[in-house]
């Protein structure tokens, strides 16, 4: 089933992300978030995957398993970088027989040390990865974009450029990197319709139920953290009862903020956790009703 399709059909929605569990032993475990999630009844749900191909397998087995045991629409992130043609042709042609039908076609992070990374080899950028998948099959694409920009691009302008043509090059939909001040997006937003992207681009919510945690993962992104995020979590440090209270509740007026501002749908970054995104959908059910 095509994201696209569901999207035609619905107006608002929400769509969830995991990761590929570690082994087969954690299939369980994995498909019991999905499954719980599931209920709620998202637009689609999505599985990562690993820079330099790193879980393929792993997220190749995590999809089939969402495939055969769900009748949800699922989209495989894929990475390009130091990929080979044939060894993209040969996975996207396995997820066409699952039924695995959209692909988040990424450039993937360059490998950890390499400080002066410069892309080379057939696939570059996600540009080349949106173009291919294009060429091999008949698959919705999304692609990732960042509201307070990439940070290997050099400004503003060139980010919104390049995403620019990603989605000339025919992506359907785009998905942004997690950020915590709607005012981010809102500009990302009006400098994305400007420039002549207009298709739906889903805001990308992070629930904070472990603030320290999540400091560390939005430093690896480059996601700002606002100083009344760091204001409200401060008295909850090493208290996970209250910190998931306070993480819900600001991700409950982020999202509010967002619907209430003309926004359709909302993608949430589950890191394989039922718990608070179930909170977070309780506090916004009368948009989902
Ligand atoms: P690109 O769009 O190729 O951009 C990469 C950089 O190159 C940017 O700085 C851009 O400005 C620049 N650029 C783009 N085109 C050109 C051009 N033509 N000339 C010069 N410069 C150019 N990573 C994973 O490994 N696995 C995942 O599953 C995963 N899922 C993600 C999901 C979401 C929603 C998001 C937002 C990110 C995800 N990432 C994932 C992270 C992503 O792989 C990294 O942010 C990566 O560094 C960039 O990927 P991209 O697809 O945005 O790259």
């Amino acid at each position: 089933m095509k994201i696209t399709d569901v999207l035609s059909k619905r107006d608002r929605g929400f769509s969830f992300e995991f990761f590929p569990p570690k082994s087969i032993e954690g299939k369980e475990d994995f498909m019991g978030v999905v499954g719980t999630l599931a209920a709620r009844g998202p637009v689609y749900v999505s599985v990562t995957y690993g820079a330099g191909g790193s879980t393929r397998d792993r997220t190749r087995n995590a999809l089939l398993w969402i495939t055969e045991e769900t009748d949800l629409a699922v989209m495989s992130h894929l990475t390009c970088i130091g990929a080979e043609r044939a060894e993209l042709e040969d996975l996207l042609g396995d997820y066409k027989r699952f039924g695995v039908d959209n692909i988040l076609a990424l450039r993937g992070d360059p490998p950890k040390d390499m400080y002066d990374f410069r892309p080379s080899g057939e696939f570059r950028y996600a540009l080349d990865l949106v173009r291919f998948v294009r060429e091999v099959g008949d698959f919705s694409v999304a692609v990732a974009c960042y509201p307070e920009g990439h940070q290997e691009s050099p400004s503003l302008q060139k980010d919104i450029e390049y995403t620019r043509m990603k989605v000339d090059a025919g992506a359907d939909f785009a998905i942004t990197q997690m950020f915590f001040d709607n005012r981010y997006y809102y500009d990302f937003l009006d400098r994305a319709r400007k420039a002549g992207i207009t298709v739906p681009i889903f805001p990308g919510i992070m629930p904070v139920t472990d603030f320290e945690k999540i400091r560390k993962f939005a430093g690896f992104c480059h996601a700002t953290i606002p100083p009344k995020l760091e204001e409200l979590f401060a008295p909850a440090l090493g208290d996970p009862e209250e910190s998931m209270k306070l993480g819900v509740h600001y991700a409950v007026s982020q999202c509010e903020d967002l619907l209430g501002n003309g926004v359709r749908y909302l993608h949430f970054y589950t890191l394989n956790k039922s718990d608070a995104v179930l909170k977070i959908l309780d506090g916004l059910s009368p948009h989902f009703t």
